[in-house]
């Protein structure tokens, strides 16, 4: 627990444990009594598209969706259409092309979603004395953001806002991945290591084709251009596939675990129900098994975002 420095002086009186958490930056998790919480995020969440106007997130997000494209030009111009097999070409660009569109998705869908923040400024007296606490329960306060701090919530200095099940904040989705928009965020590594593969089989069938024949009947391009392109697109490609695969592993372990990248890292006890395997799938993804789970597309209300007022701009969301 913190020390007082932090302490809603005005609540002591009548919550004597009252404290507040430090964030995931001074090393000094606080974990304490749940405050039930469940509804503070969700208008926010559901009136405003999320956007994290950060320098560098914006530039590794827009770097991640030209080198998707880059993929795109080389598998479909270098490779497949000039390919003399018609149905190789259909079926790789079809697949190929489809897991490229739904890995974009993932990435859109993961970074305008609210990853579950916890509203700013929301520590006052009269929502304190709201929340009708037992003698002896604990809550705590973000000293930066000035809200109460559900369990397992911790604050992003990026985002400037406490998050629910912070797993943690990745630049190349300029987002934050917790509780609302890890389902994304799992997709996107998982269509990025399938692309990823896709393009490095295709390009070694391309490689062991063309030796073969001459390389000018090979692709529209000349020979020594199409070279560097495919060792290009190899070389993102191992890229790619290594570091969203284990990505990916590292997510799906944490979710059958019922536990976030912070809280491995910090050891933390659990003092929360864990829901454990399957179980935790469903709490990720929602509903039974079934593919709707590799859908990014899911709970889009495309005519509610239009019907939206425009204008307003307020910390890291605007509205739309
Ligand atoms: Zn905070
Ligand atoms: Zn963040």
């Amino acid at each position: 627990m913190q020390s007082s420095n932090h302490r809603l002086r005005e609540m002591e009186q009548h919550h004597p444990l009252l404290s507040a958490g430090a964030d995931v930056e001074s090393g000094t998790l606080a974990a304490g009594v749940i405050v039930g919480n469940t509804h503070m995020g969700q208008a926010a969440g559901n009136r405003t598209l999320w956007f994290i106007h950060d320098s560098c997130g914006m530039v590794c997000a827009t770097m991640t969706w030209l080198l998707v494209l880059y993929a795109e030009f080389v598998v479909n111009f270098v490779m497949l259409l000039p390919s003399k097999s018609f149905w190789y070409s259909l079926l790789n660009g079809a697949a190929f092309n489809s897991f490229a569109v739904l890995a974009l998705a993932s990435h859109v869908r993961t970074m305008l979603t609210d990853p579950g923040a916890v509203p700013k400024g929301n520590a006052t007296k009269e929502y304190m004395e709201g929340l009708q606490l037992k003698p002896g329960e604990v809550i705590y306060k973000c000293p930066k953001c000035c809200s109460i701090k559900p369990e397992r919530a911790h604050h992003c200095s990026i985002c400037k806002r406490c998050i629910r099940k912070m797993d943690h904040h990745c630049p190349w989705v300029n987002n934050c991945v917790g509780e609302k928009n890890q389902r994304f965020f799992v997709l996107f590594t998982m269509y990025i290591a399938l692309i990823s593969g896709h393009a490095l089989g295709l390009s070694g069938v391309h490689f062991f084709t063309c030796i073969k024949v001459q390389w000018n009947e090979c692709s529209d391009f000349s020979p020594g251009v199409s070279v560097l392109l495919l060792i290009f697109l190899c070389l993102e490609a191992i890229l790619f596939l290594t570091f969203t695969a284990v990505m990916f592993g590292t997510q799906i372990h944490s979710i059958c675990n019922d536990e976030t990248e912070i809280e491995r890292l910090k050891n933390e006890k659990p003092t929360w129900e864990r829901r454990m395997r399957w179980d935790g799938m469903k709490a990720v993804f929602g509903g039974p098994p079934s593919l709707l789970w590799c859908n990014p597309f899911t709970g889009l209300r495309l005519r509610r975002l239009m019907l939206l007022p425009h204008g307003r701009r307020g910390g890291s969301e605007f509205s739309v």
